[in-house]
């Protein structure tokens, strides 16, 4: 953490609290919910500001930002290489570490696009609602 604020000049305070809440949970949080963590900190922040700063750190490399085709967009405080499983039922995001190493595997796929990368998300079904579902009768 420090020595990001060596390096970068423009990691503000701001960007800092809002870089430290979200290293400090595991959920995945959407803008809005880092939006609701900061607040707590920085009771005067706007939304917008948040918005932007995730931007920033996003671009910066300091937090990872989670997209796919249907769902709102996340992000990721841990930056370590791992992949992510959402629940069907509830949209909660895990983190899976021991998958297979799968990096390149969109070289030599045949595409008359120009492969640049590919999105990989498991889904499944999370311990909270695995628990919530009754045995059919
Ligand atoms: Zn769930
Ligand atoms: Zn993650």
């Amino acid at each position: 953490m420090k020595e990001f604020l060596g390096k970068d000049m423009r990691l503000t305070n701001q960007r800092r609290i809002i870089l430290e809440e979200l290293q400090s949970v595991s959920t995945h949080p959407t803008a809005d919910e880092v939006y609701g963590l900061v607040r707590q900190k920085m009771p005067r922040i706007s939304l917008g500001t948040v918005y932007r700063n995730l931007e920033v750190l996003s671009s910066l490399g300091l937090v990872r930002k989670l997209e796919n085709a249907a769902g709102q967009k996340r992000f990721d405080g841990d930056t370590s290489p791992h992949h992510h499983i959402r629940c069907e039922v509830c949209g909660k995001v895990g983190d899976i570490y021991d998958a297979p190493d799968i990096s390149g595997i969109e070289k030599g796929l045949h595409s008359d696009f120009q492969v640049t990368g590919f999105i990989l998300e498991f889904s499944g079904i999370c311990p909270h609602c695995q628990a919530r579902q009754q045995p059919e009768q």
